[in-house]
């Protein structure tokens, strides 16, 4: 049994990749890794190594200081309405509703 978790699915809001530390915006393709009490998310493309995330390339547990220097909080508002609850959580199916291209 494995401490972390992996899964995948499209991103339900918008997250901060912790691979390249850019934004992701909602309807992005994205893998996610759970501890036990963190979750950890990643472009899908950006993702690497196994399980344990000190395997990613860019592990940066250290560089945690500089989270606070990227914005992880963008709008959220566009398209949210058409998002009923039931489209939330990780389906594990990529939809190509990529209109979320707001965010630079
Ligand atoms: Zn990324």
């Amino acid at each position: 049994m494995e401490y972390w978790t992996i899964s995948e699915g499209v991103a339900d809001r918008i997250y901060t990749c912790r691979q390249c530390k850019t934004v992701i915006p909602k309807g992005s393709q994205i893998s996610v890794r759970d501890g036990r009490k963190i979750r950890l998310i990643y472009h899908s493309h950006c993702f690497s190594g196994k399980s344990d995330p000190r395997t990613q390339t860019a592990s940066s547990f250290h560089e945690e200081r500089y989270q606070g220097a990227v914005s992880a909080e963008a709008p959220t508002s566009k398209g949210y309405g058409k998002w009923s609850t039931s489209s939330y959580g990780y389906q594990g199916t990529l939809t190509s509703k990529s209109t979320s291209k707001s965010v630079k």
